[in-house]
């Protein structure tokens, strides 16, 4: 099957009881079964969903023991028997979708991330918080060689969810997007996919320092929150007719902002919703979405061919991500400074150390 060598034990990070916390050890490599790959994860991504799954926050459970991570790149180091387009010594990517069953409503027309079947990384399989992780060949993203695979990572949850969440949005090149918590991770990274996509930025956030950084990285205008007297005359004053954007990305919806996004959305206008805050729910005025034809819609994750588009605006170096650099060893430090809200950017760990 292969000519790398693969050991029989590895470092990982796992979740031995809902709650955490996480716990380095050594496990046993897994064999990729006919339609899987095994992949030598260098690099991983440490996201909120996987402090989120080591906690047992969300109502679906997680497997257990688990060992998480979503945004996992590395080398295909063998491959199934019935695997025929992925090969061993590609770069590839582990990703929030590990697998799906490819014959729903919902696979049929490449929904994969609404398949009843869908198996998820560092949730309901293990993921890539390990040295070496098992994927479907169908779903790994393929990574192009010439993209460091450090910083790359986190383009495979991050990155494949704003860049469909814009074009979930309907919004086409010259037309104006409101990126809300456009200074936050998901949201530097939204600012950017935006305008390499020919948007107009209006970047929404709190404090001078989002508000250089979101323009920095190539937002129109800025928004400031915390000083603005009135965000959706604002925000509509920030386009050119005055009518409000055609678009808005919620990265960090809780209620209020959500409101204001009613607000200001142009007629004809789409709310699309990224971000999962807990217990957050959506409020809109009934008449109002009805005579002015306003859309409000969630998006999750993307499919394939998302992400390998996502992964593509990355090569072209359209899209950066400042990231920190950690060893896997390390991991729950990463959780505890999430949880102190302390982290700006991204961390990744090395699966080496
Ligand atoms: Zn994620
Ligand atoms: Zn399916």
């Amino acid at each position: 099957m292969t000519d790398v060598e693969i050991p029989s034990e590895q470092w990982a990070q796992v979740v031995e009881r809902s709650g955490g916390p996480v716990v380095y050890k050594k496990i046993p490599v897994r064999k990729p079964g006919p339609d899987e790959v095994l992949i030598n994860v260098k690099y991983s991504g440490v996201c909120h969903t996987d402090l989120h799954a080591m906690k047992g926050d969300w109502p679906l459970a997680t497997k257990l023991p688990l060992v998480g991570g979503h945004e996992g790149a590395g080398v295909v180091v063998a491959r199934g028997e019935l695997v025929r387009d992925v090969e061993v010594g590609e770069h590839a990517g582990i990703k929030w979708l590990n697998g799906s069953c490819l014959a729903c409503a919902f696979c049929m027309q490449a929904d994969e991330p609404l398949c009843p079947h869908a198996l998820l990384s560092g949730y309901t399989v293990d993921g890539s918080f390990q040295q070496y992780a098992v994927a479907k060949a169908a779903h790994v993203a393929h990574i192009p060689p010439e993209c460091a695979l450090d910083a790359v990572a986190p383009v495979l949850c991050a990155g494949i969810t704003v860049y469909k969440g814009l074009k979930e949005s309907g919004a086409r090149a010259g037309q104006h997007v409101a990126v809300v918590g456009a200074g936050g991770g998901l949201g530097s990274m939204a600012v950017q996919y935006a305008r390499a996509m020919g948007l107009r930025v209006i970047g929404i956030d709190g404090g001078e320092d989002k508000g250089k950084s979101c323009k920095s990285l190539g937002a129109e205008a800025y928004v400031d929150f915390k000083i603005s007297a009135d965000v959706v005359a604002d925000v509509k004053a920030a386009t050119d007719d005055g009518l409000g954007p055609h678009a808005a990305l919620m990265t960090a919806m809780s209620d209020k902002p959500f409101q204001q996004a009613t607000g200001y959305i142009r007629s004809r206008g789409t709310i699309v919703c990224i971000g999962m805050p807990t217990g957050a729910e959506l409020r809109a005025p009934v008449f109002d979405t009805v005579v002015r034809m306003v859309t409000i819609k969630g998006s999750y994750v993307g499919n394939r061919q998302d992400t390998q588009e996502a992964l593509d605006f990355f090569r072209r170096g359209l899209v950066t991500v400042p990231y920190e650099t950690v060893g896997l060893s390390e991991l729950q430090n990463v959780y505890q400074l999430m949880e102190e809200r302390k982290i700006v950017g991204r961390y990744v760990v090395d699966t080496s150390k």
